[in-house]
């Protein structure tokens, strides 16, 4: 992973760790509940569909070289899909894992009729606890707040439902995956008030809020997400500097959140170049191996690393030991750090 000519033999000792030291994140469409099992795929097309299967999913992890978290809003899965979809998950468990959750701007699907409000929070601890149990699930998220996009879903909505979930989740025990855009006051409000009951704590995904924002979560015990979006302007990137390395996770968020050139992000590059050999073609002519152009590619998650490590002014593979370590830590993955106990 992130091989340059001038960084190869540098960071060659690295590489075996660099491989898997990077927590994957990437979401769902709530229009393709398919997507989840292939983690990286973006607006799927007829001709996609058939590639979907476990197959497909090595190959990206091959290609990646880490750990895919998938966050699909669990319930903008068709019931009738959503065995299938979390199935495909647990079929290649150890390569690929899940969360359970809704979003909060898919949480107007509760509101749709009286029936599916009053027993949706009995059906998601159940599909949680089950998912669980199999070992496939190893969060509950993404939940949270997002007051930018709230012809999505109004405010009262996404509020009621984001501390339904939390009391959920407090039942459910595991760690969370959480989503707060613009809404730092009702979001911290919320996760105060429960604090006792989210010992396992989680990661603020895609942190995108201010300095004192972050640091009051850090102070919390919460870790923080970073990806593109949370590297697109000279702010932005001065919260990252201030992350606290033992509170840091990576993240690609594909297919959606890539570190455009236009981010402040890409000044902190340095020598990075595209992992060289990722072969990137069209969606219409994707063949096995290969990644997908214009869209943000779990094999990308070395971009993120780079970046951060250059905004922090440390060796990547110090920024990329860590993001693993905290990764794995808190969400129990498998695979162990050279094999020390995390
Ligand atoms: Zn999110």
């Amino acid at each position: 992973m992130l091989m340059t000519t001038h960084t190869v033999d540098r960071y060659q000792p690295y590489r075996p760790r660099l491989q898997r030291q990077i927590l994957w994140h990437a979401t769902t469409s709530q229009r393709s509940p398919w997507r989840s099992t292939t983690c990286e795929r973006s607006r799927m097309s007829e001709v996609d569909r058939h590639r979907v299967g476990s197959d497909r999913v090595k190959e990206s992890h091959r290609i990646g070289k880490g750990t895919p978290l998938v966050t699909p809003s669990t319930f903008s899965i068709p019931e009738t899909k959503r065995d299938q979809v979390l199935m495909g998950i647990r079929n290649i468990a150890g390569i690929i894992y899940t969360t359970v959750g809704v979003h909060p701007c898919s949480c107007k699907q509760f509101t749709k009729t009286s029936t599916s409000s009053s027993i949706f929070p009995a059906q998601l601890k159940a599909l949680a606890l089950a998912a669980k149990e199999s070992g496939h699930c190893v969060a509950f998220g993404e939940i949270g707040l997002d007051y930018d996009r709230l012809e999505l879903c109004p405010k009262d909505i996404q509020l009621e439902y984001f501390a339904k979930q939390l009391d959920v989740a407090v039942e459910v025990g595991l760690p969370l995956f959480l989503h707060s855009r613009a809404a730092h006051q009702d979001f911290i409000r919320l996760l105060k008030e429960r604090d006792h009951g989210l010992q396992k704590k989680g990661v603020v995904h895609s942190f995108t809020g201010t300095k004192e924002e972050m640091l009051e979560l850090v102070e919390m015990g919460w870790d923080i997400g970073v990806n593109g979006c949370s590297l697109k302007t000279e702010d932005n990137c001065s919260v990252v500097k201030e992350i606290p390395l033992e509170r840091l996770q990576l993240e690609t968020d594909g297919p959606w959140c890539e570190m455009r050139a236009s981010h402040e992000g890409t000044k902190f590059l340095g020598d990075y170049k595209e992992e060289k050999e990722v072969k990137w073609v069209k969606k219409e002519k994707w063949v096995e191996g290969a990644a997908i152009k214009g869209r943000n590619e779990p094999c990308m998650i070395g971009k993120v690393a780079w970046a951060v490590a250059g905004i922090k002014g440390i060796g990547v593979e110090v920024v990329a030991e860590a993001a693993w370590r905290n990764s794995a830590k808190m969400f129990g993955l498998s695979e162990m750090v050279e094999g020390q106990e995390l």
